[in-house]
């Protein structure tokens, strides 16, 4: 069961990034996206958000995002 919600959320991530994409791209970016607060990330199967401040752009995972 969850090898298979895993690959969902893989796939979807992806697709999130591939069509949603020209802020994040496939290469060495993806390795930098990572969560400001926990460090997790792409690598570990966390989907990253960019969230705007004034003092400029951070990254959070899904669960840091809303915070
Ligand atoms: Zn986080």
């Amino acid at each position: 069961m969850s090898q298979i919600l895993q690959t969902k959320s893989d796939s979807k991530l992806y697709q999130d990034l591939f069509f949603s994409g020209k802020k994040f791209q496939f290469g060495s970016n993806a390795n930098e996206a990572t969560c400001y607060v926990c460090g997790k990330g792409l690598e570990h199967g966390f989907s990253v958000t960019a969230k705007k401040f004034s003092s400029g752009t951070l990254l959070f995972c899904e669960k840091h995002y809303s915070m």
